[in-house]
């Protein structure tokens, strides 16, 4: 018995009568995702804080207002959108009409992970929908809470008959898997990518595949240690380490390293006050399995500052380092002994990386995976540039966390090893549809058309 075929032959049956294509319908339902934020803030700020420790000043920016914008941005843009794209055209087509038409793809599937649970399945939900998909959701199981508030509230705001939650982990998604969908959109771990994108492949389907990854942060001795510890800690500890794109170590000379572990004490201090334990800013680690694998990571160097962690309370202090130098981190026992050096980090650890100069910091970075993100902080535009023009990477921030990704004009993505695809605002629209390269000739004007047919004469080849 596949408990998922019922669902799918639906919502299949549905795609092909059409109904989802028409903008006004495409709009209800954003309209139905943008009220369940609205209905349901209380519960998801609750169930965020019971799988996360989220406050709901962090659940409101990072969670709810992200996705809520994301529906405004679609509902306001969305006939523009949907409109077809003229194409240029040759002497042979001119009075042809060539277009690009965006339609939907059919039957998506949004599998989502567990850290960011409700931004990193509804964000993509309100692209699938915009383009006119019938979509399944597939939540983390990790993230319990918020997994049952989207399974039990969620499909009450839409038109169940183009959309369902599925639930399960990866024996369940792993059989669902096995159906044929027309798109699947996937974000989560390099590792299990590579399974859905094996799965895709059976039926030729299209991915976008959003990882993970291990994101440098180059800080150059030419900078105000204070701004850039600022910078970084805000945007490593928040939601205690585990964002997909958070600065993942720093790379910096040893004398800038002697600088920033007190501007990173002192800011630490600022930020969480003397028992970061007790503050309300500061969420856990989301279980058991991922704290044991953090807490074996502070054990493989020299915890600069902080360390402390209860494993009752799955509490880890913001901890700057371990440190390692360059060659350390690539001794070929690292990473055996020390996890960063294969695996992200995912947590509030920053382990702090020695070299000598920008060239050793790049050499470093590209003789590694490409990074999701990349950061870079010097008081020297030449610097940042240098870095920028010199690595590849999904993103690059030059003096800045990743406060990019409240700018829906620019992508979210991975590049090789971090992924494939991007989106957020239009690219969402774009990544959810079909780009249907379409021309429209007439069946008159047959004598003007008489020049393209054999025999090519020679009259024929001089035009
Ligand atoms: P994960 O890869 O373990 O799981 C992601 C999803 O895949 C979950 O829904 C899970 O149920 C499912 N899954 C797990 N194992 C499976 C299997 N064997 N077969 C089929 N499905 C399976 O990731 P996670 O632990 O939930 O999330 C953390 C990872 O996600 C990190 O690597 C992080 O960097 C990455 N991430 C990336 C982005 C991005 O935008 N690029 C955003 C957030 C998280």
């Amino acid at each position: 018995m596949d408990p998922f075929e019922d669902t799918l032959r639906r919502l299949r049956e549905a795609f092909n009568t059409g109904r989802t294509r028409p903008a006004a319908f495409r709009a209800a339902q954003l309209e139905g995702l943008g009220r369940f934020l609205q209905d349901n803030k209380q519960l998801l700020q609750d169930a965020l804080a019971q799988d996360l420790h989220k406050s709901p000043f962090e659940s409101d920016v990072s969670e709810l207002i992200t996705s809520q914008n994301e529906v405004d941005l679609a509902l306001k843009n969305l006939q523009d959108w949907m409109k077809d794209d003229p194409a240029s055209k040759s002497l042979l087509t001119r009075l042809d009409s060539a277009f690009v038409r965006k339609e939907p793809f059919g039957l998506v599937l949004i599998i989502a992970p567990w850290n960011y649970p409700v931004n990193l399945t509804l964000v993509p939900l309100v692209g699938a929908l915009a383009a006119g998909n019938c979509v399944v959701l597939k939540p983390s199981e990790i993230s319990k809470s918020t997994e049952k508030v989207l399974a039990e509230m969620l499909p009450q705001y839409l038109d169940q008959s183009c959309f369902a939650v599925v639930l399960g982990g990866p024996q369940e998604t792993g059989r669902l898997l096995e159906h044929k969908f027309d798109y699947i959109f996937f974000t989560g771990s390099p590792r299990v990518g590579k399974i859905i994108m094996a799965a895709a492949t059976k039926h030729l389907t299209p991915v976008t595949l959003e990882l993970g990854g291990k994101n440098p942060c180059y800080v150059d001795d030419d900078c105000d240690p204070q701004t850039v510890a600022n910078r970084v800690a805000l945007f490593r500890y928040f939601n205690t380490g585990q964002t997909c794109v958070a600065p993942d170590y720093i790379l910096c000379s040893p004398e800038t390293q002697e600088r920033l572990l007190p501007a990173l004490q002192s800011t630490i201090t600022r930020f969480y006050g003397d028992d970061p334990r007790s503050s309300p800013y500061l969420g856990r680690i989301i279980n058991q399995k991922q704290f044991q694998r953090l807490q074996g990571l502070l054990g493989c160097g020299r915890v600069a500052i902080g360390g402390q962690s209860d494993e009752s309370d799955l509490y880890i202090e913001p901890s700057p380092g371990p440190r390692f130098p360059a060659a350390q981190f690539q001794d070929a026992d690292a990473p055996r002994r020390c996890g960063p050096e294969l695996e992200e980090i995912f947590g509030p650890i920053l382990p702090i990386v020695n070299v000598r100069s920008l060239d050793e910091a790049i050499d470093f970075i590209k003789r590694r995976e490409k990074p999701l993100a990349l950061y870079a902080f010097s008081n020297s535009s030449q610097v940042v540039n240098q870095m920028l023009d010199r690595t590849s990477s999904g993103s690059f921030v030059g003096n800045e966390g990743f406060i990019y990704l409240t700018l829906p004009s620019l992508p979210l993505g991975g590049v090789g090893n971090s992924g494939m695809g991007r989106y957020h605002g239009k690219f969402s629209f774009d990544t959810f549809s079909h780009h249907r390269a379409c021309l429209l000739s007439y069946p008159g004007l047959e004598k003007l058309k008489e020049i393209r047919y054999p025999p090519f004469t020679y009259w024929k080849q001089q035009l």
